[in-house]
């Protein structure tokens, strides 16, 4: 089963932050410049997914206004509008129809830097209802505590200092869940969790991250410079053939796919360090005319989802179709973005918030070689074996999220 949907809740009233939120929804707020949910948005759209629904409700008009119909990353944006205030569960079962079986939920006035995709792995166990993202190291007493037992949550305990982790506000979530939704309004946090918990259906995934509630006076002031700091991040530019998978001569089918020792896990292992992970390819086999882009596409995606099997992803995709001599008259041409031009690095640095000075590039060939020094980025040469391991040795050294569960 692949995860393909992620759900926002942005119906709260944003009472703790006072005049501020009595014509703008929560998630609206600016935030160093921008809406807060675009952060979230732009957060959600990194992991392979097609769909984000908004529920809204408090000041709704300006949420649909804003976001219906968007695409965002390949997330395609629905907004369903709740007529009464019915709680965070309410707001689920008021969308029900619109539910996929497995999907993500998070709250959208409270952001945790953390790869979402941690919590995918124990998708063919039918021991759970709900996952929720713990974050780990949250000071103060303003946030109630989580008691696990290995990956088990066991108990909700009372706001207080703590060690123990508190819920993070993000979700993954079977659709079975609305089955407990007895009457509205309904708090996902105070009526379903508590009982879900006691019942041993919820399994909590603890890391260490960013975490901001803009509900909070003091966090909405410390998001305004950390929540544009947190999305600069260096990047991982990674060529396919030959790095991810083997190079076996214009691979474009699944079927055709091997994938290099420990590819995926190196892929987890950046996610996890906060990376943002590009795959940059020549695919000069569209000027060839051996296949069209909608197979580039359609393998890349195909890609995107063994990868979420394995807890990783790639943020985008680049190929370059052209090549001078192509069969193809419209691919036949030189192109900046063909290796060994930085074309394509350059790209997505103009896209993304990327931080230049600790991203690296690696590849097979030296033309990946040339393209890193001309983009200005280091680049390592891979010379085969798992892949995983020469990460680890060149990846410049970042504190990980610890992904332990
Ligand atoms: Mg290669």
């Amino acid at each position: 089963m692949t995860v393909r949907q992620a759900v926002c809740l942005v119906g709260g009233r944003g009472t703790r932050l006072g005049a501020l939120t009595e014509s703008t929804p929560k998630p609206l707020l600016e935030v160093g410049g921008r809406p807060f949910l675009d952060y979230l948005i732009g957060e959600a759209s990194r992991f392979g997914l097609e769909r984000l629904l908004l529920l809204a409700g408090h000041n709704a008009g300006e949420v649909v206004g804003n976001y219906a119909g968007k695409v965002v990353g390949g997330l395609s944006i629905d907004v369903i509008v709740e007529a009464t205030p019915a709680g965070t569960a309410g707001a689920l079962s008021n969308a029900a129809d619109a539910l996929d079986p497995v999907f993500f939920l998070f709250n959208g006035d409270s952001f945790f830097g953390f790869n979402w995709l941690s919590l995918v792995p124990p998708l063919d166990r039918d021991d759970w209802t709900l996952q929720l993202a713990l974050a780990r190291g949250v000071r103060g007493g303003r946030y109630g505590r989580v008691e696990t037992e290995g990956d088990r949550i066991t108990r909700f305990l009372p706001k207080g200092e703590s060690d123990l982790p508190i819920n993070a506000g993000i979700y993954l979530v079977r659709r079975r869940l609305l089955d407990r939704i007895q009457s509205v309004p309904c708090s996902l946090e105070n009526d379903i969790l508590p009982p879900l918990a006691a019942e041993g259906e919820l399994l909590g995934f603890a890391a260490e991250g960013t975490f901001i509630d803009i509900g909070v006076p003091d966090d909405f002031a410390r998001g305004q410079d950390a929540m544009p700091a947190f999305i600069r991040r260096p990047a991982a530019f990674l060529d396919r053939d030959g790095v991810l998978n083997h190079d076996d001569n214009y691979v474009h089918r699944p079927d055709q796919i091997r994938w290099i020792d420990g590819a995926k896990d190196a892929i987890r292992w950046l996610n996890d360090a906060g990376y943002y992970v590009f795959v940059i390819t020549n695919q000069a086999g569209v000027a060839h005319g051996h296949y069209g882009e909608e197979q580039v596409h359609s393998l890349h995606a195909w890609m995107q989802r063994e990868l979420q099997d394995a807890g990783a992803h790639v943020d985008r995709f680049e190929y370059c179709p052209y090549h001078p001599e192509g069969a193809v008259e419209r691919y036949r041409r030189t192109s900046e973005l063909r290796k060994p031009g930085p074309g394509m690095i350059l790209k997505v640095r103009d896209e993304w918030p990327v931080d230049m000075a600790g991203s690296f590039m690696i590849g097979d060939r030296d033309i990946d070689m040339q393209a890193a020094a001309a983009a200005g980025i280091a680049g390592h040469q891979f010379p085969g074996g798992n892949l995983l391991d020469f990460v680890r040795t060149h990846a410049p050294a970042r504190r990980r999220n610890p992904s332990s569960r």
